[in-house]
């Protein structure tokens, strides 16, 4: 089995001394989420994933959930922790305190959300789509609509799902077939099929409410007639009560590569009353709120797996004696610690390099989206808003991605060993593999960046971004100029691309799709670059005051300078090789 140990330090160096964010700290409401309250929730947090949750990725892993005459259960053991995280209130961490949520900072929640990606994946998704459910919720529904459903949600007692993909329909959800027709007391009845619906039931909770996108009998074709429904499994009466179970059924749930403790569903809405959430014809609309989010925190997945891997492999590298070093003179035949050798040790930095800089980068667009949702002056609302849009598919893609790279780096740490089940290093690979695909392909991810998000506002946004990280590198402390000079180089060579691809974009949309994969991997090392430069512009500040930690930072910047940043001229180069050759092949 796995070991974990929350990098509780980490992600309070990030909280205590990279929080000097203008516009963040001029929100109100976070004034009193002091570093010494954070490190109590962290320490909290850390005791219940390391202690609780931890061991429920084995036994989901080794009993998946079923699904026995019509009933969904989960794994040995979900159900006694669920009742514990949600008596201890980790559910409502983010949320509201208007519907019983501890209201703390996205900051705050993300540090959470990774170490629960870490703990279980698949214990950690029961709760995950409820805090998207009631994100849009939130966002979008009327005040009865919130008073009624939103408490419940935040208490974790009802969980909540997102109801997109169908037989016909996954990336193009204009294809959707499920039908909604209005009833005359204004509420509709839902039929109709959806697959693949994460948490689409269990037995964790009282109550199951979906948000399902359907097309009403009047609605045009395609994406502009989808509106979006709230759809609980059981009715709930006027006075909060539950009432009878609502037309839906589960007619089978998925066998996985991954995350077999996550029940996977197909659901079957049989007339079910269904509440329009939102405008008519909006409902796309109205799912990104849940969608973006949800993206971000899909990015978070990675990052998480990424970490557990990366402290079992450092683990076991410590442990497993294969082989001389080359500094081992002896000819008695002993072998070193693999952690000796130069390839080992430079896969274990590959690991922690990205993954610091991926946290750092993490913290930053946490502290973005708090300004972009409650900054009091519209035009710096608006501009964080603009960073969000621009990175949410790049954290999405690049830290799942990532996670893929680093998952598979530790099996290969791990030799046989990580390939055979005992040691749960094949088992992290298998649940990460599902990051890049679900929540939006990184493909797709990766065409929102180039044919949306790059020609939103004539191109604004971008060149807004790379002149706000310009203006981070006029930094005059001689021990950071190496580093900037780096990754100046490379934000360069992230103009040159942004300028090729923009005009592919409108004259050639081929090169520009072969080469959008390519654009989301350096836009995100130049991010993480970005990170690590104020990471270490920290770590040289402060040196005196904690030498062993920031000496530790900068060894580690160094590897991401020098080994991880250069995979910028790989992707220039070969996604502007165009793609007429690859156009032209003849597939047999
Ligand atoms: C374990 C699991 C949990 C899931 N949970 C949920 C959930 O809770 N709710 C929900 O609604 N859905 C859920 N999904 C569905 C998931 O979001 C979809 O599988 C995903 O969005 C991809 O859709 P698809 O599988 O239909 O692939 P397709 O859309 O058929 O795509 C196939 C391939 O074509 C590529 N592609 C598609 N369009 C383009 C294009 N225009 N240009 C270039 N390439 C393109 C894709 O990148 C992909 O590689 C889940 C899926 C799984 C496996």
């Amino acid at each position: 089995m796995t070991t974990y140990t929350a990098p509780v330090d980490d992600m309070m160096f990030l909280y205590e001394k990279l929080r000097n964010n203008k516009f963040y700290n001029e929100l109100d409401k976070y004034k009193d989420v002091t570093p010494d309250l954070v490190k109590n929730i962290l320490e909290e947090a850390a005791k219940i994933n390391q202690n609780l949750i931890l061991p429920l990725a084995k036994a989901g892993d080794e009993q998946p959930a079923v699904l026995e005459n019509g009933v969904v259960r989960t794994p040995p053991g979900y159900k006694e922790a669920y009742k514990k995280y949600i008596e201890d209130g980790w559910t409502s961490l983010s949320c509201d305190p208007k519907y019983g949520g501890q209201g703390m900072p996205k900051t705050v929640s993300a540090f959470f959300d990774e170490m629960l990606s870490s703990a279980s994946l698949s214990f950690k998704l029961y709760s995950e789509l409820s805090i998207g459910a009631y994100n849009c919720i939130n966002h979008h529904a009327t005040d009865d609509v919130k008073k009624k459903f939103l408490p419940k949600m935040v208490e974790g007692k009802w969980s909540g799902t997102m109801c997109l993909t169908e037989p016909v329909c996954g990336t193009d959800l204009g294809l959707l077939k499920t039908k909604a027709v209005e009833q005359s007391d204004g509420t509709y009845k839902l039929t109709g099929q959806k697959i693949f619906i994460t948490s689409g039931d269990h037995d964790l909770t009282e109550n199951i409410i979906h948000l399902v996108i359907a097309r009403s009998s009047d609605s045009p074709s395609g994406t502009r007639g989808i509106s979006l429904f709230l759809v609980p499994k059981f009715i709930v009466n006027e006075d909060g009560s539950l009432g009878p179970r609502n037309g839906i059924s589960t007619g089978s749930i998925e066998s996985k590569m991954g995350i077999k403790g996550s029940a996977t569903c197909v659901l079957n809405f049989d007339e079910a009353a269904g509440y329009m959430i939102g405008p008519k014809n909006k409902g796309l609309n109205s799912m990104f709120t849940m969608m973006n989010l949800e993206r971000i925190v899909v990015g978070i997945q990675g990052l998480g797996i990424s970490e557990i891997a990366y402290q079992n492999s450092l683990i076991y590298s410590k442990e497993r004696k294969q082989g001389k070093s080359n500094k081992n003179n002896s000819s008695n035949g002993s072998a070193d610690f693999i952690i000796e050798h130069a390839d080992i040790r430079r896969s274990l930095l590959n690991m922690k390099s990205i993954i610091e800089g991926e946290r750092a980068l993490c913290f930053w667009l946490s502290q973005q989206t708090e300004v972009s949702l409650n900054h009091n002056i519209e035009e710096v609302k608006q501009e964080a808003a603009d960073y969000v849009s621009l990175m949410t598919p790049v954290v999405k893609a690049l830290f799942t991605d990532m996670g893929s790279e680093i998952t598979s780096e530790a099996m290969q740490i791990f030799g046989g060993y990580g390939y055979t089940k005992d040691q749960g290093i094949e088992q992290l690979y298998r649940d990460n593999r599902i990051t890049p695909i679900y929540e939006g392909t990184n493909s797709v991810q990766a065409i929102d960046l180039v044919f949306r998000k790059l020609i939103n506002k004539n191109g604004d946004i971008i060149d807004r971004y790379i002149k706000m990280i310009k203006k981070d590198l006029e930094n005059n402390n001689e021990k950071l100029s190496p580093f900037i000079k780096d990754l100046n180089i490379y934000l360069d060579k992230l103009i040159s691309f942004t300028t090729w691809i923009k005009d592919k974009v409108e004259n050639s949309k081929d090169d520009a799709n072969a080469a959008c994969n390519d654009y989301l991997k350096v836009l995100g090392l130049i991010a993480v670059g970005h990170s690590w430069i104020k990471v270490l512009e920290v770590s040289f500040n402060d040196y005196d005051n904690n030498k062993e930690f920031y000496e530790d930072k900068i060894q580690t910047a160094r590897f991401f300078f020098q080994r991880v940043l250069p995979r910028i001229d790989t992707h220039c180069i070969s996604a502007m090789s165009g793609s007429g050759y690859i156009m032209d092949f003849k597939f047999n």
